[in-house]
């Protein structure tokens, strides 16, 4: 049973949404996450793969995997790199289960969940409240709910805490299209405890690919492209891309299809889009939390709803509002690192030549073992060499 009026509603039930409303719950206060699909396997959209750091950092229950990963490959244009583990280094996430437990949680500490329906529009009140008009489509209803608060968690729509997209700031905007196939345990062998990525202009001009495992032989193969910065004429498509590097790569062109989905994301580059306004706050891919670089967003949409949780128990509790606090400790930990990934992303895809990139993957290769490698991707722990460099680049990014 929904209920006419909430202390918070959490609109999009994404992993940013999901652990926001699990947060809040647990917290005590009465809380509502409202999701527009009416199940997260309509919208199975993110290939989900982390670091076990990442995975471990927010008590997720083992039936969210869908496999865990040991090696990590590179595959350029003319050159493949493999480092190597015996241990587990990394999740692919079964990405509806993730969500659907999530949303379970926010359940099981007292809060409610409602599916299939879309906040369409916002309206402030006399008594400094909100009401969200959702509605569901396909069931032909309308609901008005009234809140202390609006957590904005539509990811890169960020259809809450703006009206239209006419109103929101310049935004990079990338896509992604990703295969989730069956393929033969021959096959399978092949990547199934690997994280394997693609660069170079032979498997995707300006872009990346990828083959992540999950288990029962299922792998899920994608491409994604920075749009904003133009694609040649005449290149092929995400889908064309994807579905070569499924039959010439892999030798996998008879696998069963089961899904393809794909997204956009939308980010700006200086985090400048607004946190939060008036009653209304802001986090996950809506305020750009995605890393740029290799486009890992749910350990940080899960990180930015663990960081606002306590400003939205201040405000409702004490109705103080603190939340400039939450966007300038964010910038802090971030902006930096991010706009550094931008220019590493400009670089790597866009401006190196295909034998700089194969030349720079040998020689990563021959310097780093797989424990390095990770801190670099994953937690951007740069040695003290390439700290200097970033500094030194920091500087052009900053002037420029
Ligand atoms: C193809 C692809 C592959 C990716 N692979 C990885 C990866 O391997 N690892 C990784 O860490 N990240 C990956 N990402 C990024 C990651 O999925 C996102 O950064 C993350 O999902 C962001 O979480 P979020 O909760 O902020 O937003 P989202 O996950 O986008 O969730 C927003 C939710 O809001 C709902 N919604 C939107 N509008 C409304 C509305 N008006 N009313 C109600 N609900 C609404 C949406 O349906 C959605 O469920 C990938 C992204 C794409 C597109």
């Amino acid at each position: 049973m929904i209920k006419e009026e909430y202390d918070v509603i959490v609109v999009g039930a994404g992993p940013g949404g999901g652990q926001c409303a699990r947060n809040i719950a647990k917290a005590g206060l009465s809380v509502l996450l409202v999701e527009r699909f009416a199940s997260f396997y309509d919208n199975d959209f993110s290939s989900a793969g982390m670091s076990l750091q990442g995975f471990e950092e927010f008590d997720l229950p083992e039936h969210v995997v869908g496999r865990y990963w040991k090696n990590f490959t590179l595959q350029s244009s003319n050159e493949i790199s493999r480092w190597t583990s015996k241990e587990n280094k990394g999740v692919v996430l079964d990405f509806a289960k993730f969500r659907q437990f999530l949303a379970d949680e926010c359940v099981a500490n007292g809060g409610d969940v409602l599916m299939g329906y879309s906040h369409i529009s916002k309206e402030y009140t006399d008594d400094d409240k909100i009401i969200a008009h959702l509605e569901s489509k396909k069931e032909k209803k309308k609901l008005a709910i009234k809140a202390k608060l609006l957590v904005d968690a539509t990811g890169s729509a960020r259809k809450v805490i703006y009206d239209t997209i006419a109103d929101q700031p310049e935004m990079e905007i990338s896509a992604g299209v990703e295969y989730m196939i069956k393929v033969n345990d021959q096959v399978y062998d092949r990547f199934k405890d690997d994280l394997f990525f693609f660069l170079g202009d032979k498997w995707c001009y300006k872009g990346y690919s990828w083959i992540f495992p999950m288990d029962n032989n299922v792998l899920k193969v994608g491409t994604a492209k920075m749009l904003s910065k133009g694609l040649k004429k005449g290149s092929e498509s995400l889908k064309q891309i994807t579905e070569r590097i499924i039959a010439d790569y892999m030798k996998a062109g008879d696998a069963e299809v089961i899904d393809v989905h794909g997204g956009t994301v939308r980010s700006t580059k200086n985090m400048s889009e607004s946190f939060y306004k008036k009653n209304i706050v802001a986090i996950g891919d809506s305020i750009s939390s995605i890393n740029p670089l290799g486009g890992e967003g749910i350990r940080y949409a899960l990180r930015s709803a663990d960081d606002v949780t306590e400003h939205i128990i201040g405000y409702i509790t004490k109705g103080e509002n603190t939340f400039s606090k939450y966007r300038k400790k964010w910038r802090k930990k971030y902006l930096f690192t991010w706009r550094l990934c931008y220019y590493l992303t400009e670089t790597m895809y866009h401006k190196y030549p295909d034998d700089k990139i194969d030349n720079r993957i040998k020689k990563y290769r021959d310097l780093v073992d797989i424990d390095q490698l990770i801190n670099i991707l994953f937690e951007f722990k740069f040695n003290k060499m390439f700290r200097r460099v970033l500094s030194f680049l920091w500087n052009r990014v900053k002037l420029s």
